[in-house]
């Protein structure tokens, strides 16, 4: 990837490949240093509190704005790819990197009637079973969490065809180049036809941003755009989000990308 980029410390790197060979190695060596990416980036969140806070950084006043954002994403989409969505068209969703289930809770249960959890970190997911448990006055045809995964998304293979949106949000950042590629591959299987993958994400400037601490790093659109086309998907519609913090602007991107 020809974009230059950063890391947390000011560090410039003159490319992707430049910052990856620091990051995870050579071919020889790449097997250990990957394993110890992906370690150290669960390690960053096995230390931080199941909270709203806490999955969102210390801006737990984005939930809010950040909900009401997807959700008119989504009714735009599923009014037109399913428009025959109300009658009785059984809707299943997959909730990647959930955290504590935030999106879940706050969206995707209230249209979908299954939503399956994908999270590897376990204090996050159990927290997330346990805000999620079915309530004792509920049909057994309402709107429930299934399954909880608790795995890391570039071991993750779905049931095949089972979903009709598999929703990626502020995760997919702590996945190298070549994972996201095979996951969104491997992905393809779980949609059902007219299915889609919603991206959400923060995005760079320009090239990408290594965060340190984290172990993940921030793409631009541009590189989001070139790593859809190695997966063989097409984006169908998108919207930039801005979210206004105080002091800080966080430029988050909508993109929703179905098969070509
Ligand atoms: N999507 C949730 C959580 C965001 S916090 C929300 O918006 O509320 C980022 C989440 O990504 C954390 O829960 C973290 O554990 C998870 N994560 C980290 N590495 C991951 C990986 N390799 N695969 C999937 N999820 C990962």
């Amino acid at each position: 990837m020809e974009v230059s980029g950063l890391d947390s410390d000011g560090k410039e790197f003159k490319n992707a490949e430049e910052m990856w060979r620091e990051q995870i190695g050579e071919d020889g060596e790449q097997q250990e240093k990957k394993t110890q990416w992906y370690r150290e980036g669960i390690s960053y969140w096995e230390g931080v509190e199941a909270s709203v806070d806490g999955v969102l950084g210390g801006f737990g006043n984005v939930n809010e704005v950040d909900i009401k954002g997807s959700e008119a994403f989504l009714q735009m989409l599923l009014s037109d790819r399913f428009p025959n969505a109300r009658n009785n068209q059984h809707l299943v969703a997959l909730d990647c990197g959930s955290g504590i289930g935030r999106i879940t809770k706050n969206l995707l249960i209230r249209y979908f009637n299954e939503v399956d959890l994908l999270e590897p970190v376990s204090h996050f997911l159990d927290a997330a079973r346990e805000s999620l448990a079915p309530e004792n006055h509920m049909a057994p045809d309402m709107h429930k969490a299934t399954n909880f995964f608790c795995v890391p998304l570039q071991d993750f293979t779905p049931e095949t065809g089972r979903y009709d949106v598999v929703w990626v949000q502020w995760c997919i950042g702590h996945l190298t180049d070549d994972d996201f590629v095979s996951f969104f591959k491997r992905a393809k299987v779980g949609l059902k036809p007219g299915g889609f993958f919603v991206l959400k994400e923060n995005i760079a400037r320009s090239g990408f941003v290594l965060d340190k601490e984290d172990r993940s790093i921030t793409r631009s659109d541009f590189y989001f755009k070139e790593l859809f086309s190695r997966c063989g998907l097409h984006i169908y519609k998108s919207k930039v989000s801005t979210l206004t913090l105080i002091n800080k602007l966080i430029n988050s991107v909508l993109n929703s990308a179905k098969l070509l």
